[in-house]
């Protein structure tokens, strides 16, 4: 196998004499630089690196959300001093973590720009280089959010226009809600993950337009439906799979309403006993029913994928909403992503944008960023670069337009240092650390992350042991020590809402299920009450994983329909217990 090195000098060669520029696509079998894997490029790929004048990936598709992920700390808190005001703050670093920080207050004020930290390009240095001494030199946020459109929200994590909201991660438009992920316009929910315009939810995943539901999964226009999945249009229904437009339905089968009232109250389900009994009893039962070959809706035209709704053109992307020309994207939470490749968050009205990690609300032709947010236009290699327009290569960056490694230029100065960087680079790539061979085109490499492996999406879906994280030239930062006295355990909390004691809002609770301890917020409290729920005996963290592992992974496999035989694509392996049946025989079936 040649060496990197070695392929260095072909891709040299290969850009001296132009080859790489050949007009007429075709196919093309690539090997992923990273997971060496055979991946294929596809003709109307091509059409679309031309339109964005990038050439075409060196990673597959899988490294490359990985990549982007490790930019992806969702909830990995620690306490840390701002390096501005000194106050202790909640924020995503650890306390080894050598990046610089400001509370959410210090970061957002006026008194600076980012500009303070500006560098001269130095055509003697790879790119790549510089953007990481400027990244160690520049200030990082405690929490990634919209600061100034949090109302009464003080701790939230990539989150925008939250109102009286308590540890809602990756949400945008809550109001009233604690303890979620994943979530769009919802009021007054509570430990939900994937939850969009829904209401008075509770321990819900994949819930949409719905009100007054509790553990259940995938569920489109309910109402009071608990312990159900996959159901549409239904009222008053417990326990049930599958069901379309129904209501007083228990374990599938119909009852009277006044028979529904009666046997409702057996299974006291305001009891954790009662609830746990419940949940384990509707698994076994949905286990046993089919399952359509991906999760979606009936407004999708021609998409791939899984978790995909509304979606029209969109191919191998993993949770994604009101998407439209898009392929290998993820996390699109609120509609409107148009004509994106390898977009990892958030969609709302964004276009054109190739290998970006949460650029979102009115992006436009962005590449190879991060963090660059709302109505980032014309921005490449940059990382937190917030409000701003042509910018190259710029990191902590606050409303600026025509810089590069965070030093303004005039326009004309701007596009012509712009492409002699790009020349340079395409010339004279950088190998990393990884070695991995890093011209124009790539994403941020991993050096730029500020977070440990352990604390990122990456982690989530390509798991890695400390060593062998740190083997591979990643971060890794272990949890700290609890410094806090606990003064309740989890597993002896009340297992009745009713017999909760007064005070638990002051009470130290240690995680039932890890060594965490944790609170019960205000706003958890006046949701527990109105549910009518005990109090949770593990931390949100532990409750959030509960919930994420009983979703799919951005894989798909092939396999055959499990009633018409078929070849489906569907995120479900064939080790996989669930019955799998195609689009068609599902409908004919579910419809
Ligand atoms: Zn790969
Ligand atoms: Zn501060
Ligand atoms: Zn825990
Ligand atoms: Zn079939």
């Amino acid at each position: 196998m040649l060496s990197a090195r070695g392929i260095l000098n072909i891709y040299k060669l290969l850009y001296e004499t132009k080859v790489d520029y050949i007009m007429e696509y075709k196919e093309e079998k690539k090997n992923c630089q990273n997971c060496k894997k055979d991946f294929i490029i596809e003709i109307d790929d091509f059409s679309f690196y031309e339109k964005m004048k990038v050439p075409s990936p060196t990673f597959c598709p899988h490294c490359r959300m990985i990549r982007r992920m490790l930019f992806g700390n969702l909830s990995s808190f620690y306490k840390k001093k701002c390096d501005s005001c000194g106050e202790m703050t909640i924020g995503l670093y650890h306390p080894n973590n050598q990046s610089k920080m400001y509370c959410n207050l210090c970061w957002w004020k006026d008194n600076w720009d980012g500009t303070e930290y500006g560098m001269d390009y130095d055509p003697t240095i790879p790119f790549f280089e510089q953007l990481i001494e400027l990244r160690n030199k520049s200030i990082f946020v405690a929490l990634e959010s919209l600061y100034p459109s949090l109302v009464n929200t003080k701790y939230t994590n990539n989150a925008s226009y939250q109102k009286d909201c308590y540890m809602t991660i990756y949400a945008d438009y809550d109001e009233h809600c604690a303890c979620t992920m994943l979530t769009f316009k919802n009021k007054d929910c509570l430990d939900c993950y994937r939850s969009r315009e829904s209401e008075l939810c509770y321990e819900c995943v994949g819930i949409y337009k719905s009100y007054g539901c509790m553990w259940s999964e995938e569920l489109d226009s309910c109402v009071n439906c608990l312990f159900c999945q996959s159901c549409y249009g239904c009222t008053n229904c417990i326990g049930c799979v599958n069901l379309r437009n129904k209501s007083y339905y228990i374990f599938n089968k119909k009852y009277s309403k006044e028979e529904y009232e009666r046997l409702i109250k057996n299974y006291n389900l305001n009891t954790y006993d009662g609830q746990q009994k419940l949940k384990i009893q509707s698994e076994e039962f949905w286990i046993k029913m089919p399952k359509r070959s991906y999760h979606g809706n009936s407004l999708n035209i021609n998409v791939t994928g899984e978790y995909v709704y509304e979606s029209k053109n969109t191919k191998d992307s993993f949770l994604v909403s009101g998407a439209e020309d898009c392929r290998f994207s993820q996390y699109l939470s609120i509609k409107g992503a148009k004509d994106c490749y390898d977009y990892t968050g958030w969609g709302s009205e964004s276009s054109l944008l190739y290998e970006c990690y949460i650029v979102g609300e009115g992006a436009y032709n962005n590449k190879f960023s991060s963090e660059c947010w709302p109505n980032a236009q014309n921005i490449e290699y940059s990382y937190y670069c917030v409000q701003g327009k042509d910018c190259f290569g710029c990191v902590n960056l606050k409303r600026k337009q025509y810089c590069i490694l965070n030093k303004q230029y005039t326009k004309d100065e701007y596009f012509i240092l712009k492409e002699k960087i790009i020349t340079d680079m395409k010339l004279n790539p950088w190998i990393n650390k990884f070695g991995h061979i890093y011209s124009y085109g790539e994403f941020l490499p991993p050096e730029i992350s500020p977070y440990g492996y352990n604390e990122t999406m990456a982690h989530e879906y390509d798991i890695l042991t400390k060593s062998e994280a740190e083997s591979l030239g990643y971060l890794w930062f272990e949890p700290v020590d609890n410094v806090y006295e606990i003064t309740i355990r989890g597993e002896s909390l009340p297992k009745k809402f009713k017999e909760t004691p007064k005070n638990i809002t002051n009470e130290i609770i240690k995680c039932s299920t890890c060594d965490k301890v944790y609170n019960i917020s205000n706003i958890e409290l006046e949701l527990l009450v109105r549910f009518d729920q005990p109090v949770s005996h593990s931390c949100p963290r532990c409750r959030h994983i509960r919930r994420f592992n009983r979703t799919n992974k951005p894989e798909l496999h092939n396999r055959n329909c499990m009633k018409c035989g078929i070849d489906i694509n569907t995120p479900y392996s064939k080790n996989r217990p669930e019955i799998v049946y195609c689009e068609k025989c599902y409908q004919q079936e579910f419809v």
